[in-house]
């Protein structure tokens, strides 16, 4: 679809520390009532991991090599985990229960395979990766909705659902293949990610990036030239989608992470990364092996005293020079 610009997120994964601050900001400001408990707009995985919902990755969605929409299928309750209470009261004001006990007996939800990663120590190894909606410039969501309930925004490209409009006829979460579309069974419509658009408006950047403990997040328009997107997307091209072979064209990009080499069986460093460079293709595709490069000789420059403006973005010296809104 073509918008007059587009607002893009950039988020370098070398510096989330996985803390849940983003999850928490967005939660707090748009999901923590009114039918939207379960949902998290932007949840924080740990990879190799399940992910939020469970085993989204295999639930189907996008559009095939031939462009065709593919619906895929829908997560139920307990993939996404259903919210719990605990008994704060009797266990902490009144006493008669030492325990804190859950109301309903969990068996999944965002971050419960949190830190388990793969591989065996010494070489075990995991990453978080932050998600949201990825406000795409071909939207699976938008092309599946027979309300025409959907829509991309001319000036910024943000992807919404009109709420007049929709009748929840929950085709939208189907067809999105990372599941970033839910439904809100109390008044039975779909809701999403806004890009915290009411901010956006106030040239404020959204919520999840102006907590974002770990300044891991840049946002801007793709063709603004001097502004980070371009530069860590088109000009150094470090940063790439998600599951790109979707076909939906995402516009949240990730810098992939490097990472410490393998132990050998006497302890030896060995020439092999941590995480097997084929399962960072499997998320990012075929470039992320030059992107590592690239990474990699961008960082022995700045060791070595040379300039290198790339890390020098990376870094992110500045807070309020990640956002750039106009
Ligand atoms: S990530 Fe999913 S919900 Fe968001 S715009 Fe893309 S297809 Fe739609
Ligand atoms: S707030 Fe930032 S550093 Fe913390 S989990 Fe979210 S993206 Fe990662």
């Amino acid at each position: 679809m073509t918008v007059k610009r587009q607002l893009s997120m950039v988020l370098d994964l070398n510096k989330c520390i996985g803390c849940h601050t983003c999850s928490a900001a967005c939660k707090l400001m748009w999901t923590n009532r009114n039918g939207r408990e379960f949902m998290y707009w932007n949840n924080v995985e740990s990879q190799p991991g399940k992910g939020y919902p469970r085993d989204y990755e295999n639930m189907g969605g996008g559009f095939d090599a031939d462009g065709a929409l593919r619906l895929g299928r829908q997560p139920s309750q307990e993939d996404y985990g259903i919210p719990w209470e605990y008994n704060y009261e009797d266990a902490l004001m009144t006493g008669t229960d030492p325990w804190l006990r859950p109301n309903v007996k969990p068996t999944w939800g965002a971050n419960w395979d949190e830190d388990e990663g793969e591989g065996d120590y010494p070489n075990s190894y995991y990453f978080y990766l932050p998600r949201l909606c990825n406000h795409c410039a071909n939207p699976a969501c938008l092309a599946a909705c027979t309300r025409n309930a959907i829509y991309k925004r001319q000036e910024d490209g943000i992807v919404l659902v009109d709420q007049e409009r929709c009748r929840g006829y929950r085709y939208c979460v189907n067809a999105c293949p990372y599941k970033k579309i839910y439904f809100n069974e109390e008044i039975s419509k779909s809701e999403k990610c806004i890009f915290c658009y009411p901010r956006i408006e106030k040239g404020l950047p959204t919520a999840c990036a102006q907590q974002c403990v770990g300044r891991i997040r840049w946002i801007g328009y793709r063709d603004d030239e001097d502004g980070p997107i371009h530069k860590l997307v088109e000009k150094y091209k470090v940063a790439l989608p998600l599951h790109a072979e979707w076909g939906t064209e995402p516009n949240v990009f990730y810098v992939p992470p490097l990472s410490p080499p393998k132990f050998g069986e006497n302890g030896e460093q060995l020439d092999e990364s941590r995480i097997p460079l084929s399962y960072l293709e499997s998320l990012f595709g075929p470039r992320t092996g030059e992107v590592l490069d690239t990474l990699q000789e961008a960082r022995q420059a700045k060791a070595d005293g040379e300039g290198s403006e790339l890390m020098d973005i990376l870094i992110g010296y500045k807070h309020a020079e990640m956002f750039k809104l106009s």
